[in-house]
């Protein structure tokens, strides 16, 4: 790569897509094509699509369409392996190539020209741009209001992340690297990107339907996609026990006050009551408080496991 190259990777997962994928091809090119054109970005700019191991013919068609036109570049995953690992698959293949890397997804649900928009952004010396959602109105009342609640969760348990933005955005090569850098199972990539901390900014765009095909996001994937999301980032739910423990306990002393007036001011106490329900909190308070702890230390061993890196270097004088 020379100097002051600006090489454009954009990378679009692809899983069960053939419906949508040659419509995806044709639209994009045409928007790279004019770019380089324009001088906006350098020759030698593709895109790359990466087949989440798809059982339709979306491979073929990119096998098809790469033969005619080496412009369009292709990652065959063996099988399927989600959508956020397919994301860092296509990355880690674009990281060695490009010096701008974006990710979209392949339904045509993002607007891609906007792309235009980031690049310029890029030039002007941010390192991550998101594409964020000004309004969702494609989307059904029930995605919408399921996704407020989710980033307000997140929120709630100190989780950076940008409302309203999906997988599409521009990343330089360098934050791509440290992205690879966090090695982590469990991927949810909305949620690691805010963690690298370079310049970042936002372009804003309508979100349009499905082009075709179906969203390969049913409702039971979206929901462990959340649990995901929130137990890859927050050891919060655990504290949570430990207050409630805590709850506990206190509940058990205010309830032996009760007892104590009845058994010596009203006198009208039935006999095993007092020490029953005494035990039952008392004894579920100190348990819940006995598993907060464990799962503090559990939390701990979670946080090293994920052998994250401790920082990012932006620059050296
Ligand atoms: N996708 C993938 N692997 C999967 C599921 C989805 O690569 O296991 C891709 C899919 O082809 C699309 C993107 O991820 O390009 C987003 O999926 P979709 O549009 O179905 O999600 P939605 O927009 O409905 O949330
Ligand atoms: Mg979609």
């Amino acid at each position: 790569m020379a100097i002051n190259s600006n090489v454009l990777y954009i990378v679009i997962p692809c899983y069960n897509e053939e419906a949508v994928v040659s419509e995806t091809i044709k639209r994009l090119k045409s928007l790279v094509v004019e770019w380089i054109n324009h001088d906006l970005i350098s020759k030698g700019s593709k895109l790359l699509f990466v087949n989440d191991g798809s059982s339709d013919n979306t491979w073929g068609i990119i096998e098809k369409t790469h033969e005619e036109d080496p412009f369009i570049g292709g990652v065959k995953l063996a099988c399927n392996v989600g959508h956020q690992n397919a994301l860092i698959a296509g990355l880690s293949i674009a990281v060695k190539l490009a010096d701008i890397i974006v990710t979209i997804d392949a339904d045509l649900q993002d607007d891609p020209t906007i792309i235009k928009e980031m690049i310029m952004n890029y030039k002007n010396g941010f390192d991550i741009v998101y594409g964020v959602r000004k309004e969702r109105k494609s989307d059904t009342l029930f995605k919408r209001s399921t996704a407020l609640l989710f980033y307000k969760l997140m929120k709630f348990l100190g989780v950076k992340s940008v409302y309203n933005h999906a997988d599409f955005r521009l990343m330089s090569q360098r934050a791509v690297k440290q992205l690879l850098h966090y090695r982590e199972r469990n991927l949810y990539l909305r949620g690691i990107v805010p963690l690298i901390g370079y310049k970042t900014s936002i372009v804003y765009y309508n979100r349009a339907k499905r082009f075709a095909g179906e969203s390969k996001y049913p409702l039971a994937k979206m929901f462990n996609f959340a649990v995901d999301g929130i137990t890859s980032f927050s050891t919060k739910p655990v504290r949570m026990v430990f207050m409630i423990g805590v709850a506990f306990v206190l509940i058990s002393f205010s309830i032996l006050l009760y007892v104590l007036y009845s058994l010596l001011i009203t006198k009208n106490n039935v006999a095993g009551w007092a020490s029953l329900i005494l035990s039952i909190w008392f004894i579920g308070g100190i348990l819940l408080i006995g598993i907060g702890i464990i799962g503090e230390y559990i939390g701990k061993i979670y946080i090293e496991v994920k052998n994250r890196p401790r920082f990012n270097i932006e620059k050296v004088i």
